[in-house]
């Protein structure tokens, strides 16, 4: 299994930002409201993800860093409308295979923690008791290690660590209930408090994107037959350098997508000159409306009814554009 595994840890295992993006999907499907992110050198040498989730019973810990041991599917119907983040089931196995890896948990029912691991050239998983509130935590120790030619790949400690970073707004800017934190090589970095109110939100926009475009930003809430548009866009009278927020999620993903981009795009190019406007925007929509696997690495989607919902996204930001200054 440790060749497959490695396999695998090819697709799911790039480099340091790969594996905490896999490890925090993991804790907010757990439901954590708290993930503490530490890393040391960009990562390589640590990383360890700390969340107040449901835990893993003690009797599933070692099938958790076993190959396609995802709790998540019930159904193929799941496929089309996944509304989990995680889905294949190999993520930790894959972790575990290119790095020394401990997975930590308890659940409220139990009173004591369990520690996993594997080990030997075989894999074998090891469970021994441990300390460790409700929760999880997962640390993996020298990344790469046993894949020289993977961690000749990485990049400087900095590169690596702006990965991570710029990875770490996304998903701060959208799962803006959870706690986020995180620590490099012993400093904390980003301190990302739960976002109840707009004010609050606000803040958090400011930590990723700069006061200057949070003081200034346009709301945008928008609801129309099925479709859901909110966040928020650069004034059209905004002073002051762009801050280059271009960050658009579509059910909870971000997207990198030819049509939305189109649609932003125009709305804006009747309000505002020169570089590109700067915006957060959210899209809801019935997930059987989307594809969002088609490609999942370039952040591609697909919509059912593409037109609609790029005139929609269009004739949404205009006319929120067109009503400041009024
Ligand atoms: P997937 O997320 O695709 O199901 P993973 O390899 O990422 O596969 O995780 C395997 C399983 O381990 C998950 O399905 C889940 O049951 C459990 N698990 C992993 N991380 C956590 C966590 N932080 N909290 C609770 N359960 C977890
Ligand atoms: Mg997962």
């Amino acid at each position: 299994p440790q060749l497959a595994n490695q396999i695998a840890a090819g697709e799911v295992v790039e480099r340091p930002a790969s594996v905490i993006k896999e490890l925090v999907e993991n804790s907010l499907d757990a439901g954590a409201t708290r993930v503490d992110i530490e890393i040391e050198k960009g990562g390589s040498k640590l990383i360890k993800i700390h969340d107040n989730g449901s835990g893993i019973p003690k009797e599933e810990l070692s099938l958790a860093l076993s190959r396609h041991a995802t709790s998540k599917l019930s159904s193929l119907d799941d496929l089309d409308a996944i509304l989990s983040f995680g889905f294949r089931g190999e993520a930790l196995a894959s972790i575990s295979s290119v790095s020394r890896l401990t997975l930590t948990s308890r659940t409220a029912e139990q009173s004591e923690a369990w520690q996993a691991y594997a080990e030997g050239s075989d894999m074998a998983v090891k469970v021994i008791p441990a300390a460790h509130p409700v929760g999880s935590t997962v640390e993996a120790v020298d990344l790469f290690f046993n894949t020289p030619a993977r961690r000749r790949f990485l990049k400087s400690d900095k590169t690596e660590f702006t990965h991570i970073d710029e990875w770490l707004k996304r998903i701060a800017l959208v799962s803006r209930d959870i706690h986020f934190t995180l620590k490099n090589n012993g400093k904390v970095v980003r301190n990302f408090r739960p976002a109840k109110t707009s004010d609050q939100y606000l803040q958090r926009l400011a930590q990723v994107s700069g006061k200057k475009f949070a003081l200034q930003a346009l709301a945008v809430e928008c609801e129309h037959e099925g479709l859901k548009l909110s966040g928020y866009i650069q004034s059209p009278y905004f002073e002051g350098s762009a801050s280059d927020t271009q960050y658009f999620y579509v059910n909870g993903r971000l997207v990198r997508d030819r049509l939305v981009n189109h649609a932003v795009r125009q709305a804006f190019a009747e309000h505002v000159t020169g570089a590109q406007a700067s915006y957060v925007l959210m899209l809801e929509l019935d997930p059987h409306q989307v594809d969002v696997n088609v490609h999942p690495a370039k952040h591609e989607v697909r919509f059912h009814q593409s037109r609609y919902v790029h005139d929609y996204i269009f004739q949404a930001l205009q006319s929120a554009l067109s009503q400041v200054g009024k």
